[in-house]
């Protein structure tokens, strides 16, 4: 794959005149629009010069390719994604009953979070993605299956210890000349970074934020969630306060349901105390089994017998469906082996030799 063409997939109409050396200027408007529509070969922006189309398509583009498409029965789709320099991330996108479509995005190639219950901890985090990264995939399941009506950065990684990049791609998502996604129709995930936080309370994007709490019991995170350790539950709540006051948003509690682990009465209780002066509604997800890692799903009835103890409590719960789990693209399934570097830059410098 050419690597040397320069990435647009992040860039706004009038970074695209500039970066490119459009004239007239309104041409960056132009193709920001096209791939914003799901147009991504300047061949087929029929607006532009024809002599101008060819020039674009070999200096400028994607760095991004598609090398595997996994559809399950559900529907949901699952694209492993070749990145230019050799590594490999994965994106999915889901659709609901009423036939809704959901992007879920990677924002890191792996992640260093190690969850014990979660997959993609298992490689480790490879690096960040960058913004142009992140917006190639959103463009790549826009040109295959057309209108995307919800994004969520719960892919591979945490966004926020990757925050500058996922303020670029939230920022084109949100651009009015292309898909002016609504900030209420983006969702940002994230593992509980203080810091990270109360950044994105301070200077935005002002998005949906979901906590994965998993459990309030502080003894039970540690274990399950090392993050914990340096961001305690009780300065985690005192930042969704804060982001709470500055956005006015409900916060989603996002809780993996371990069976015979996180699912005690005292689960239930300590989810009360952590709640206290928040507005938060909870989202049941029931384990998605990740090969290689120890916990068991819980089965129907101790899904419904939790939800019971934290309806009972007075909190509004959502359960999550379990889309994509015969894809391996559900929820902490997502795992790509990665190829090593080493040996793919050694071959690059024998083919220049
Ligand atoms: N790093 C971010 C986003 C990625 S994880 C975060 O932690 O929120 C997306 C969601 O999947 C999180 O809520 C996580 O707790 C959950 N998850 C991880 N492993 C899972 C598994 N095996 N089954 C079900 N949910 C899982």
């Amino acid at each position: 794959m050419k690597t040397d063409k320069i990435p647009i997939a992040s860039l706004t109409p009038e970074e695209l005149t500039e970066a490119l050396k459009l004239a007239p200027s309104f041409r960056g408007k132009q193709i920001f629009r096209w791939l914003w529509r799901g147009v991504l070969d300047f061949e087929k922006m029929t607006n532009l010069p024809l002599t101008e189309r060819e020039e674009l398509a070999g200096k400028a583009g994607l760095t991004t390719l598609i090398t595997e498409t996994h559809i399950d029965e559900d529907s949901t789709v699952k694209l492993k994604i070749r990145l230019a320099d050799g590594l490999f991330i994965e994106t999915v996108l889901l659709v609901d009953e009423r036939g809704r479509k959901t992007a879920c995005l990677s924002v890191q190639v792996g992640c260093g979070m190690r969850c014990a219950f979660c997959r993609t901890g298992l490689m480790g985090l490879k690096r960040n993605l960058k913004d142009y990264e992140i917006a190639e995939q959103l463009l790549h399941l826009l040109s295959l299956y057309g209108r995307i009506d919800n994004i969520v950065l719960m892919g591979m990684g945490e966004p926020l210890e990757n925050l500058d990049a996922v303020r670029g791609a939230v920022g084109i998502f949100h651009h009015p000349e292309g898909l002016g996604m609504s900030l209420r129709r983006i969702t940002i995930s994230t593992c509980g970074i203080v810091s990270g936080i109360e950044e994105l309370a301070g200077r935005g994007p002002h998005v949906r934020l979901a906590l994965s709490l998993v459990t309030a019991d502080p003894s039970l995170r540690e274990k399950l969630m090392p993050v914990t350790r340096q961001n305690p539950l009780d300065r985690v709540k005192d930042a969704l306060i804060s982001y709470q006051r500055k956005t006015g948003r409900r916060i989603t509690l996002e809780i993996v349901l371990l069976a015979g682990v996180n699912d005690r009465p005292r689960d239930a209780e300590y989810l009360v105390s952590f709640a206290r002066g928040l507005k938060v509604v909870v989202n049941l997800i029931p384990w998605n089994p990740a090969s290689d890692l120890d916990f068991s799903s819980p089965s129907g009835e101790e899904v419904a017998r939790f939800k019971r103890m934290l309806e009972e409590a007075g909190f509004n719960v959502t359960e999550r469906y379990r889309r994509g789990r015969g894809i391996n693209g559900a929820c902490g399934q997502l795992m790509v082996i990665q190829p090593d570097l080493r040996n793919l830059r050694l071959e690059a410098r024998h083919e220049s030799f």
